[in-house]
């Protein structure tokens, strides 16, 4: 145990202002900088500290850990205002995401934790079999990271533990950025099977932890509708759609990614699955791809455009709309007359309506017209959190033109 951890009986006490934790009171997990009293001794906290969170009645209202440094300045860790944080609590908090996921799935590749959604805040870890990368993206987890690898490698048997480290929310909350192997070791990528494909992960040099699960029902659906047809992936990172469609009976499918890196891998893949033939990539900015595929008067029967978060926050919303618009814009002008269009946004500030009406907006800027077929979100290994709406921050929209 860390020292920053102390007995329930002896730890740090934090308190609410009068009439403060309005999201608290909704069962939100957070309590915001204005919303308690920071005198002296909160000030000293040191970030990750472990404290008990009381009313400004002085009744205990739960455990919870503190970094000054971060607009949330408190997150909810345990409703019991006397749990003891420590190698026990974390090992139940992963027994009780692994139950979940072995009941989804019948591989151990999969988000084994996702934040809120699975009670520990701002950690996530994926899981490759018998490996693991975690994203400890708050400054509880980074005190804690010698527990958390212990708790996790007994829990789900994993050798491998990557930190990654790169995670924008890190910075919000005054963290480091530098990923490490901290246990074992890696051997290149990993082969992940999903949906019948092959990807490959970079656990280590790769984006977030080195695979969207994410899109894993996603990928499905689209690879349901690209049988038999030609499928343009843009924003592919390491071939997500487009490796599924082909493992779905696709025709053909190109991938558009500014990633070499990832493209490469997109392509490793594909030769582990046999489909190089039918599969090629293009290394460009997408909109630029899109223009000049236009102009080419090329055509294809799918095609999907899954970009990096346009809103990622509220303050860039309305130029994260402009630019979904134009996403969709331009992809719906590469979809056939009867074909799919696949447009998604990873952006929890872009809700599913404004989403949809920029979407829309897009399209008919296009001259096309068409029904919305199917609205996907992250699959069920993403949970969300009943009170943070920003958790379920996935929309992916299937429309037929
Ligand atoms: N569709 C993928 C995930 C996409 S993540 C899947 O299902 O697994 C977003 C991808 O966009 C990343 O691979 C990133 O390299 C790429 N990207 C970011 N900005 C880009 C740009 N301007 N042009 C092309 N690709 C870009």
């Amino acid at each position: 145990m860390t020292d920053i951890s102390p007995s329930a009986t002896s730890r740090p006490i934090i308190r609410l202002r009068p009439k403060r934790g309005r999201r608290l009171a909704e069962g939100a997990p957070w309590i915001y900088a204005d919303e308690i009293v920071t005198d002296r001794r909160t000030k000293a906290l040191t970030p990750g500290s472990i404290a008990t969170l009381e009313s400004d009645e002085r009744e205990p209202l739960a455990t919870v850990t503190v970094n000054l440094n971060s607009t949330i300045i408190a997150r909810v860790l345990d409703d019991d205002p006397t749990a003891e944080i420590d190698g026990d609590w974390l090992r139940a908090a992963l027994t009780r995401a692994l139950a979940h996921r072995e009941r989804l799935f019948n591989a151990p590749f999969y988000r084994l934790v996702h934040a809120e959604g699975d009670g520990l805040p701002g950690v996530i870890i994926d899981r490759f079999g018998d490996a693991a990368v975690i994203q400890p993206n708050a400054a509880w987890a980074d005190v804690m990271i010698g527990d958390l690898c212990d708790a996790l490698a007994d829990v789900t048997g994993v050798s491998t533990i990557v930190i990654n480290a790169a995670g924008r929310a890190r910075s919000l909350e005054g963290l480091d950025d530098e990923s490490r192997v901290e246990r074992g070791a890696l051997d290149g990528p990993v082969p992940v099977t999903m949906n019948g494909a092959t990807y490959m992960a970079d656990l280590i040099g790769g984006q977030k932890t080195g695979l969207f699960f994410d899109q894993r029902p996603n990928h499905a659906f689209a690879a349901g509708l690209a049988k038999g047809g030609d499928v343009l992936d843009v924003f592919s990172h390491v071939g997500g759609f487009a490796l599924a469609a082909l493992a779905g009976g696709a025709t053909s499918a190109l991938s558009v990614d500014s990633s070499q890196p990832a493209l490469d891998l997109a392509e490793a893949g594909a030769k582990a699955m046999g489909v190089s033939d039918s599969f090629a990539t293009m290394k460009a900015q997408a909109f630029d791809a899109m223009r000049d595929l236009a102009d080419q008067g090329r055509q294809f029967d799918l095609v999907v455009c899954d970009p990096p978060a346009f809103a990622p926050s509220k303050q860039a919303l309305d130029k994260g709309l402009r630019a979904y618009d134009r996403a969709a814009k331009l992809a719906a002008s590469l979809v056939k007359p009867g074909g799919y269009l696949v447009l998604c946004s990873c952006s929890h500030a872009a809700t599913s309506d404004l989403f949809r009406a920029a979407c829309i907006k897009g399209i008919r800027a296009a001259n096309r017209s068409g029904a919305l077929i199917h609205a996907g979100q992250a699959g069920a290994d993403h949970p969300a959190h009943y009170a943070l709406p920003e958790t379920s921050y996935l929309k992916a929209l299937f429309f037929r033109l």
